[in-house]
């Protein structure tokens, strides 16, 4: 299936939005210069990838599956990789969590930290001693803005995104030296299913504990803003997996 000038790629959380896409695209990719490992944790949710990936799959793409959560599932998808030889991984896959902290329990914040924070460190410590090895290998991080500045209520996936952000930057001096590139991504709005369970969750949600200041400046002011912005500057998930395209190349 591979041959030896292809790039082994291995992309987490294909299921859906800028995973799926990125996945399809490369596995499209007009100089087949991918071979591409698209991972999902329920492999049951693998037909729109299959749909979109039509001819390319089984030839350029293949699927695995893979829970970011859970270490016994990490290790046993890249022990099932060719001599484990990964060239990039894209650790895509994360959640949204969104709410005042007051309605939030730790549980739930841990699982969000579970994802988006341990979930890449768990990826970066399994395939980075044979990159290191190899003295050859890049990987990608899907930040967000939201890895930059905080927003009103989403303390919690912001704080996610802040601490791998900080993370790789320590990491990626320490890769350098072994040839080993680190590169982070931080999307705007995109319009995924993320998006639309965001919308959702904003709709249902309720403010126990917040003060009714904070609470009219985010229904009044933020909410409308942030629809505006995503109406006039939402990006796609092919945007993205243009842009991730480009940071490999
Ligand atoms: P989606 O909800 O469409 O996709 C998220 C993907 O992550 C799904 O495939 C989901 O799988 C997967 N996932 C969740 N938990 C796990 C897990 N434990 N193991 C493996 N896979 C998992 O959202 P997006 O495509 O929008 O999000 C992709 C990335 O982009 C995220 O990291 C997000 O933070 C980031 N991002 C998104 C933005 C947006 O506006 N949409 C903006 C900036 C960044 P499953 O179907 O099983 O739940």
């Amino acid at each position: 299936m591979t041959n030896s000038d292809h790039k082994v790629v291995l992309i987490t959380g294909c299921s859906s939005g800028i995973g799926l896409r990125i996945a399809v695209t490369l596995a499209k990719d007009e100089k087949k210069r991918y071979h591409v490992i698209a991972t999902m944790r329920d492999l049951r949710k693998k037909d729109k990838l299959v749909e979109a990936a039509g001819d390319a799959y089984g030839k350029t793409l293949t699927l695995l599956p893979l829970d970011v959560c859970s270490d016994e599932s990490v290790k046993s998808c890249i022990n099932s990789i060719k001599d484990r030889h990964i060239d990039i991984l894209i650790n895509n896959a994360g959640v949204g969590l969104l709410g005042p902290v007051e309605s939030i329990s730790i549980e739930e914040m841990k699982k969000v930290f579970e994802t988006n924070f341990f979930g890449v460190v768990r990826m970066i410590k399994e395939v980075m001693p044979d990159m290191k090895k190899r003295r050859s290998g890049h990987i990608v991080v899907m930040s967000s803005v939201m890895g930059l500045q905080g927003v009103v209520f989403n303390d919690v996936y912001t704080a996610s995104k802040f601490a791998m952000e900080g993370f790789c930057e320590s990491m990626a001096v320490q890769l350098m030296k072994f040839n080993v590139r680190l590169s982070m991504i931080e999307p705007g709005p995109v319009h995924t299913e993320f998006e639309t369970k965001m919308m959702d969750d904003v709709a249902k949600m309720e403010y126990p504990g917040a003060d009714a200041d904070t609470v009219r400046y985010f229904k009044d002011v933020y909410l409308p803003s942030s629809i505006d912005i995503f109406e006039a500057m939402g990006q796609t998930p092919e945007d993205i997996a243009n842009c991730t395209k480009k940071v490999i190349e």
